[in-house]
């Protein structure tokens, strides 16, 4: 074959694989962007692990009209404008990579509608290829529903997991996401059945328990703590509360679902002396991160983080982390139990 360039379908179908990989990446990517927006109310719906259907409706700013057809294209993003911005960058997207790779494997539809525009638009784009803008109602905020996802990459498809299994990251994401921001209502509804609620109030704690239930929510520390470009808040499950794994291990930089080897050990090594090997420990902590010292531009899924200096942030989670137990491990031994 002659060397060609290849056309932007293309490039946009092969690109999509290291944004979307299974359904919960396309909600991801979506939750995001709502959150980006504003909104303080964002509801998922999936239907067979949304391998079929997925619809996020927020009620943040909406997508103007004539810029709907350019957020669906690569690079397109209203987020930053050069690559300096990348070193400040607190929106959770930046890479406006997004739409482009989940329009180009699924069938997309958006309705949307800004505050100063009298009605709403929908618009559809179907493997990449675009559809009308026409004019419909709609409330303010953004819809969208994406249908059928790998539908024209069978590869792919091929490699997802059963319905249940899809449903089930999706519902952990969620989760997730709903902790990150104790400040939006989240809603989650898996085959018409209503899987969770958060009320937005800006409670840690109220959604730890939604998520997580009443022992849990019995048994945890508060922790907080402040340093030059670091600050904690947050809650740490007493030694009793732990898992033979990490997923009760959550934490949240800046607002993101985020790991970093650095806070995961520090946390773990925390807990050393107060729990047996091979256990983890329960946390929900919100860090605020001076972005300057953050590099977040690692990997388009932006799910591992690299720091400028480790050893400040391992001293500073370990510090933090430990003082909280040591304080209160100490008052509950000299304590009488009641
Ligand atoms: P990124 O989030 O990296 O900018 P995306 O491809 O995810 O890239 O989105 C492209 C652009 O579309 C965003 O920068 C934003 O301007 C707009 N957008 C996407 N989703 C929403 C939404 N739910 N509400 C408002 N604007 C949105
Ligand atoms: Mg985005």
């Amino acid at each position: 074959m002659p060397i060609t360039l290849l056309d932007q379908n293309t490039i946009n179908k092969i690109a999509a694989g290291e944004v979307v990989e299974r359904p919960s990446s396309v909600v991801k990517e979506l939750v995001e962007n709502a959150i980006d927006a504003g909104a303080t109310a964002i509801t998922v719906e999936i239907k067979e692990g949304g391998i079929s259907f997925i619809r996020v409706t927020d009620n943040g700013s909406g997508i103007n009209k004539d810029e709907i057809e350019i957020a669906f294209k690569r690079h397109a993003t209203s987020k930053i404008e050069s690559i300096e911005d990348l070193m400040a960058v607190s929106s959770l997207g930046f890479r406006g990579e997004a739409l482009a790779s989940i329009a180009a494997v699924s069938q997309v539809e958006l309705i949307t509608k800004t505050a100063d525009s009298l009605s709403g638009v929908r618009y559809t784009i179907d493997g990449g290829v675009p559809g009308e803008v026409a004019e419909i109602g709609a409330p303010e905020g953004t819809t969208f529903i994406v249908r059928n996802l790998f539908y024209n990459t069978p590869v792919r498809r091929k490699f997802l997991k059963t319905a249940t299994t899809e449903g089930g990251y999706i519902g952990s994401l969620v989760e997730y996401l709903a902790l990150s921001h104790p400040d939006i209502s989240f809603r989650f509804i898996s085959n018409n059945q209503n899987k969770l609620h958060t009320s937005g109030n800006m409670n840690l704690k109220d959604i730890i328990y939604n998520v997580y239930g009443r022992d849990i929510t019995n048994n945890l520390y508060e922790i907080s703590g402040k340093s030059q470009d670091i600050e904690a808040s947050g809650f740490i499950g007493k030694p009793m509360v732990v898992r033979g794994n990490r997923t009760y291990e959550n934490y949240y930089i800046n607002g993101r679902y985020i790991k970093s080897s650095i806070i995961t050990k520090a946390i773990e090594d925390a807990y050393k002396g107060f729990i047996m090997p091979h256990n983890y420990p329960f946390s929900a902590i919100h860090f605020k991160i001076n972005p300057a010292i953050i590099d977040v531009n690692v990997h388009p899924t932006k799910m591992e983080l690299r720091f400028s200096n480790n050893e400040y942030i391992y001293n500073f989670v370990y510090d933090t982390c430990l003082k909280a137990l040591n304080s209160k491990e100490l008052i509950a031994e000299v304590s009488v139990p009641d």
